[in-house]
């Protein structure tokens, strides 16, 4: 006898550990480089002593400070095990066999594996000639068995933002009973002005009687907790309850929580450290652009370059250079932006890449 698992997970990718080379730059994850800050490592501590305990299911002292932090009501509010988790519970609490999701590609690529372990149908809608978002295309490929769509903005891998006009526009073109997703994943690195901030947009639809809009953010990135697994969605209270009926109990842990609330008490001083990974992001980009490499403007803490067939040799000559970076077979590079020295030693390699 044989157990029969599912036919259809066959067609999922098996998990590859990433590379790990000993002494070598990491610019693969887009993590930020500097650790938690030291008030938010004694939290950790302090909370580490008390793991004998469940953790509270409602994180309600996070919920209570997120709500405090970004003036909204806490109903609006669900926490998930990362905002990966969020993504997951988003379509389960909205599709059913067969009912689609639909989202740009390349995207961020939770988006497919959990669409169809969820048993939804995926709709892919590729992205543009400049490596951006099709909106059109995507308000397009929206059926009447279409439940849920993902946008990643600014999105990863390419780093390319919506502006506030495209994306209302959008809003407006959805009907009403599909809820979009702005995956907001990077927001804190945005420093165009002209990228909206999803929650204000979100808000302003909710006072209009609109409720198919819902922000995803997490503390991995900017915030740097990647290795506790905390992230959040901003929702109307219907959309935030259906979340937490599907959330898995206990999976945002108490270590994981706590940190999370101190972050945000240091809310200030992390920003200061992405303001800085911004101006490097230029800087590299700049760079780039020099050595004549097309980058598309990015607004996360990671660079695309384009580089089709390329991209195999490129990410094997970075290696050769101790240079951890991540490649997409046959469509490009993303390289996260680490620190000063660290985003030299990437340019270095980039400069010798076009010399042999
Ligand atoms: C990194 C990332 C996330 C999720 O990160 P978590 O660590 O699960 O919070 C979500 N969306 C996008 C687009 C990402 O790049």
């Amino acid at each position: 006898m044989t157990v029969r698992t599912r036919a259809d997970l066959a067609d999922l990718p098996n998990y590859v550990p990433g590379r790990s080379v000993p002494g070598a730059v990491k610019l693969a994850s887009n993590e930020v480089p500097g650790g938690p800050l030291p008030s938010v490592i004694e939290a950790i501590a302090s909370a580490s002593t008390q793991v004998n305990r469940y953790p509270d299911s409602g994180a309600s002292l996070l919920v209570d400070t997120l709500s405090r932090h970004l003036d909204v009501e806490a109903d609006h509010l669900a926490i998930g095990c990362g905002s990966v988790s969020l993504c997951q519970q988003l379509v389960q609490a909205t599709c059913q066999d067969g009912d689609e999701v639909v989202f740009p590609w390349r995207s961020f690529e939770a988006y497919p594996i959990i669409v169809q372990v969820v048993g939804a149908r995926q709709v892919r809608v590729p992205l543009t000639e400049s490596h951006r978002l099709n909106l059109a295309a995507l308000a397009q490929a929206i059926t009447p068995a279409t439940r849920l769509v993902f946008l990643c903005n600014p999105n990863n891998p390419t780093g390319t933002p919506l502006g506030r006009e495209e994306i209302e526009d959008f809003l407006d073109r959805v009907p009403e009973h599909v809820l979009v997703v702005l995956d907001e994943a990077y927001r804190e690195f945005v420093t165009d002005p002209g990228i909206p901030d999803g929650i204000e947009v979100a808000r302003r639809r909710f006072e209009a009687g609109r409720d198919n809009v819902a922000v995803l953010r997490t503390f991995s990135k900017a915030y740097g907790l990647a290795g506790l697994r905390v992230g959040y969605c901003y929702a109307t209270p219907s959309v935030a309850q259906a979340l937490r009926k599907v959330y898995l109990p206990f999976s945002v842990n108490a270590v994981a929580q706590a940190a999370a609330v101190a972050s945000l008490e240091a809310r200030d001083e992390l920003l200061v450290r992405c303001a800085e990974i911004s101006r490097e992001r230029e800087r590299v980009r700049d760079g780039l652009l020099d050595l004549g490499y097309e980058i598309p403007p990015s607004q996360a803490n990671f660079v695309w370059l384009p580089l089709g067939e390329d991209t195999a040799a490129f990410t094997e000559h970075c290696l050769d250079h101790k240079i951890i970076v991540r490649g997409f077979p046959g469509e490009g590079v993303r390289v996260t932006i680490g620190d000063r020295e660290e985003n030299d030693l990437f340019l270095v390699a980039a400069t010798s890449y076009l010399e042999h």
